[in-house]
């Protein structure tokens, strides 16, 4: 199965799209990796088991990778009960938080985290209820913290808390995220998504206990890690722009700025960067969007991002399918605008100083001057796909692998169709086996050339060093090669 758009796009399971049917039917109509979020589920986890299962289903059915990405919960901060379910705050009152634990009213709650009270500090901001409610730290205690109320409304039981100014002395995953990724790694999930990244060293704490079992993928939604962006980068193997936290802990008009710089730092560094939240949000309940959001998603595609995420509408709405349909034309719209290659690489993203991306970048040129219909990578790790794909070249890249691992990975890169192939002999073998991938796959016909790249010897990840142009015969046979 063959798909021509170039954004991938991730799809949100959940009780709207969980049943086996539905999940082939979301990725016929083009959804390249599922997000599994961990936050709705406890052990034994029968639902993820089943969503597992039906993907892998869904998989062999078709013969194409497709991406599993777990989302962990991570740290959220939540009030205590309130008395009688809520308490009315007051604009310019003082509202303490305190660690006795008993029933919140009269201007106070129990907030039973006592790494806040650790690392607040006056000034600081609370965010309540989504940010519905502001306050600012004005005196702190060793068990206490008196807010003044700026925003006020009214303050539910179980609410949650956010503190957008406090880097706060806790580890990225909690006890509940460790139970959920061991159960996720031992399932043999694709990515594992961390929530609420503080900073780069988040990032390495969790690659200690993570290791080589899934590739990292770092939630931004906090300031600190905008603050950190270049060190979470650089320790992540992709990151998501969510943008629904992120618009809580800072103002909501900072997210389309904030969104283009991780998009174009991500890109840079050739890590995959997936752009979330409120895409499609009104096909929750409509089945079609508002003309503000199909212009949002089309931003995302402009803007060369790897991949674009339906979270709520293909979770619980009432339309997934049309909601997939829907960013997948919008997509391909956006893909063929006459504007949008010079769009896409308004965003330089020079070659760093190594074989690979010199490869890479020279791969891409000369598929251009030559105007060739492919570009092949043989790619063990996926790390060539990669490099090559930060050049977001205007023809298609195959990744061919023998790692089914690598496949699946590859599904949220940017314009990569992997296809699952045993290493070749030689070199010999390993044009004729390029070439009669690509035209069993239809990326090229009998006449056309196709660019193949390769690392020699194969399976050293980042070694890629090989570049061949190959025309294909009238009877599909390699012929005159160079490079
Ligand atoms: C977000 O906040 O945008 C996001 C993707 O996180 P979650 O849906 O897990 O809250």
């Amino acid at each position: 199965m063959r798909r021509t758009r170039r954004v991938k796009i991730v799809a949100t399971l959940g009780p709207a799209s969980a049943s086996p049917d539905m999940i082939e039917k979301l990725f016929v109509a083009g959804v390249d990796m599922f997000r599994i979020n961990m936050s709705h589920s406890r052990p034994p986890h029968d639902g993820p088991k089943k969503l597992h299962a039906a993907i892998r289903a869904t998989e062999a059915k078709f013969g194409r990778p497709i991406g599993i990405l777990c989302d962990l919960q991570g740290p959220k901060f939540r009030v205590g009960d309130m008395l009688g379910g809520m308490q009315d705050l007051k604009e310019g009152t003082t509202f303490r938080f305190d660690q006795t634990e008993s029933e919140g009213g009269n201007g106070r709650c129990f907030l039973p985290h006592p790494q806040i009270f650790e690392a607040i500090e006056p000034g600081h901001v609370l965010l309540l209820d989504d940010g519905k409610i502001r306050m600012q730290v004005i005196d702190k205690g060793a068990h206490t913290i008196d807010a003044k109320v700026l925003v006020a409304g009214p303050l539910s039981s179980r609410k949650g808390v956010s503190m957008p100014d406090t880097i706060l002395p806790i580890s990225p995953l909690t006890e509940k995220d460790r139970v959920d990724l061991d159960f996720a790694l031992r399932l043999g999930v694709d990515y594992v998504a961390l929530s609420f990244v503080q900073r780069g060293d988040d990032v390495r704490v969790a690659r200690k206990i993570i290791g080589g079992g899934a590739a990292i993928m770092s939630k931004i939604e906090k300031p600190s890690a905008i603050t950190d962006l270049d060190d979470v980068i650089a320790q992540s193997d992709s990151l998501m722009v969510a943008r629904g936290d992120l618009g809580v802990e800072l103002p909501v008009e900072r997210v389309p700025s904030l969104q283009k710089q991780i998009t174009r730092k991500a890109r840079a560094a050739g890590k995959p960067v997936v752009v979330a939240t409120q895409m499609l949000e009104s096909m929750i309940s409509s089945p079609v969007p508002t003309r503000a959001e199909v212009s949002d998603v089309a931003t995302a595609v402009f803007d060369g991002a790897d991949a674009i995420m339906l979270s709520a509408e293909s979770a619980v709405g009432k339309y997934p399918l049309e909601a997939i349909g829907m960013m997948n034309r919008i997509a391909l719209e956006v893909e063929a605008d006459p504007s949008y290659d010079a769009m896409v690489h308004a965003t330089s993203t020079p070659p760093q100083a190594t074989g690979s991306d010199a490869i890479a970048a020279a791969a891409h040129a000369v598929a251009d001057t030559l105007k060739l219909s492919a570009i092949i990578c043989y790619t063990a790790t996926g790390s060539t796909a990669l490099r090559v794909a930060r050049e977001r070249p205007g023809l298609p890249v195959i990744g061919l692998s023998p790692v089914v691992a690598t496949g699946r990975k590859l599904s949220v890169v940017w314009g990569v169709h992997c296809v699952l192939t045993s290493d070749p002999e030689n070199q010999a073998d390993m044009v004729r086996k390029a070439c009669r991938i690509a035209l069993e796959e239809e990326f090229t016909k009998p006449g056309e050339g196709v660019i193949v790249i390769a690392g020699m010897p194969l399976g050293s990840p980042g070694a890629t060093n090989m570049m061949r142009i190959v025309f294909i015969d009238e009877n599909g046979r390699p012929v005159a090669e160079g490079g």
